[in-house]
């Protein structure tokens, strides 16, 4: 066993309570209890309690009671609150990271990144007051035509577990900047993090009821894609809720954008750079415990790669349980990734590196833990190959050509990311071109755009028009009005006059 870092997770004596958070406090939800299980130790670190269609539909009156008055705020009054709430979340950066990861089981670093890279959404949000300027033109003699964007009133974000800070910082600054109200449901596995980040926007000076949490499963979703005063609902999380989201939002008209799962390839050439390639390869599929929708999970090895996997097998041999990598969201999800580790190997795979039997801190050794683990020699159709793991596993797919890889790449029924390692341009530029995803990466293993490019796949990874961040989100979060305007008569005259 280990010893635990002097910079581990800070547990709390008391229990936790995450509440809703309606018209600017506290208020208590009434429905089935639930526990929130820290994934670093097994053990309870907090409560709520699900909401009732009643207390939903209370929270969501309440907003939509705040909405005029937020919407007659100028952008430049906006954007002084969420300059506020930017500099609150670094002042707390480091009792939010400990927040993000008592409950989800990221590593602090990990935690940190996620709450800088939502304040980098902030910052393009903030950017919104100087470059969203509408535009004005004489399109005829004294007549005008004008763009005005306008707010869609309340509007909802539902966001998943493997980031309870990150995920909802994609949408509320750009929603709330551009005038509307927003109503947050948090995965009920990580619903802690969402009262500091409601107590943070108050102390910004968001006025009562432009924020809203509510705290529920299943039911809460349904609740908020059913009520008639929410206009437009933002999801992020697994594709089936994705695509049952994306459905039944559209049926009452609502406009939905629902990002879904990956299964991210990353194809190795035979000349990438070896150091590169074993650390971009490694801390891609290792990063956040795998538990993130742009880890690679599959390398398609193209040719003579085995010297280059043998660097990725040894770097990925030397991260350390709790202190680089972090845990597993809950028991089901390790057994699930366990089983499907065993599958592989009867199937025929090879295993360089198993962490099924990890090396863990004393004191979370009744937490959910899984090493780094490589499955060789994985066939092409196999469940290691196709389905989404969301554990720290790296399916390996040898292949004789690129074509091949690209092929294999394209037939996945998602199409979050793909990257490729190598020292060729022309490599590279035809993945970028060929690969049927959303986000490329270039000897990154990790392709996230920072903003202000936008965030978002294609294919069964996200259903709806447009990205979450960046400037097609300004779209989904508001309208463009179009004004046309007369003055005086003109003596001349055209087609439109
Ligand atoms: P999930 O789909 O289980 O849950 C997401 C949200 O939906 C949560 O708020 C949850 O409470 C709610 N929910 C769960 N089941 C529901 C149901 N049957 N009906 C309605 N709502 C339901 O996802 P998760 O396990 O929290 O997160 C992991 C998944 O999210 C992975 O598939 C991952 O790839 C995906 N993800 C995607 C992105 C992206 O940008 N594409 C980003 C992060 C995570």
């Amino acid at each position: 066993m280990l010893t635990p870092s002097i910079n581990a997770v800070r547990f709390p004596e008391v229990s936790l309570q995450a509440p809703n958070w309606v018209n600017g406090n506290e208020s208590p939800s009434s429905g089935a209890r639930r526990e929130v299980i820290s994934p670093y130790t097994g053990k309870r670190i907090g409560t709520f309690n699900e909401s009732t269609t009643a207390e939903i539909d209370v929270a969501i009156q309440s907003a939509s009671v705040a909405f005029p008055k937020w919407k007659s705020t100028p952008i430049k009054e906006r954007c002084q609150v969420l300059f506020h709430f930017r500099q609150i979340l670094l002042r707390d950066l480091e009792e939010l990271s400990h927040s993000v990861s008592r409950e989800s089981g990221k590593t602090l670093s990990e935690a940190r990144a996620g709450l800088l890279k939502g304040v980098e959404v902030i910052e393009f949000a903030l950017s919104l007051q100087n470059r969203d300027e509408g535009g004005k033109l004489e399109v005829s003699r004294g007549v005008f035509c004008e763009y005005r964007r306008e707010p869609l009133g309340v509007v909802a974000g539902i966001t998943p577990f493997n980031f309870p800070a990150m995920v909802p910082l994609w949408m509320i600054p750009i929603a709330i900047a551009l005038g509307n109200c927003f109503v947050w449901k948090p995965s009920d596995k990580t619903p802690l993090t969402s009262l500091p980040i409601a107590k943070a926007l108050k102390e910004a000076g968001l006025p009562d009821g432009v924020f809203t949490v509510i705290q529920g499963g299943k039911e809460a979703v349904e609740a908020i894609l059913d009520h008639p005063k929410v206009a437009a609902v933002g999801f992020v999380g697994s594709t089936p809720v994705a695509r049952a989201v994306y459905t039944r939002g559209t049926q009452h008209g609502k406009r939905i954008l629902a990002l879904g799962g990956a299964k991210n390839h990353i194809i190795l050439m035979p000349d990438a750079d070896p150091d590169m390639a074993a650390k971009g390869i490694a801390d891609s599929f290792t990063g956040c415990a795998g538990q993130r929708c742009m880890a690679a999970s599959v390398l398609l090895a193209v040719g003579d790669t085995d010297r280059l996997i043998q660097g990725i097998v040894e770097k990925a041999s030397q991260i350390r349980i709790s202190e680089d990598m972090g845990a597993i969201i809950t028991v089901e999800s390790k057994k699930k990734i366990e089983s499907a580790i065993q599958r592989a190997k009867e199937e025929g795979a090879t295993l360089p590196l198993d962490g099924r039997t990890p090396n863990v801190p004393s004191e979370y050794v009744q937490g959910n833990w899984l090493a780094p683990t490589i499955i060789d020699h994985v066939q092409r159709d196999s469940h290691a190959a196709k389905e989404e793991l969301f554990g720290p596993v790296l399916s390996i797919i040898r292949v004789k050509n690129l074509s091949e890889a690209i092929a294999i790449e394209n037939s996945s029924e998602f199409g979050n990311a793909a990257s490729v390692f190598t020292n060729t341009g022309a490599i590279a530029e035809r993945v970028a071109r060929e690969a049927q995803v959303g986000m490329v990466g270039v000897n990154i293993g990790v392709p996230v755009p920072r903003e202000p490019f936008s965030f978002g796949g294609i294919c069964d990874s996200k259903f709806g028009q447009g990205d979450i961040t960046g400037p097609s989100s300004l779209d989904f979060w508001s309208n463009l009005k179009k004004i046309t305007t007369k003055w005086s008569m003109s003596t001349d005259h055209n087609w439109m006059s």
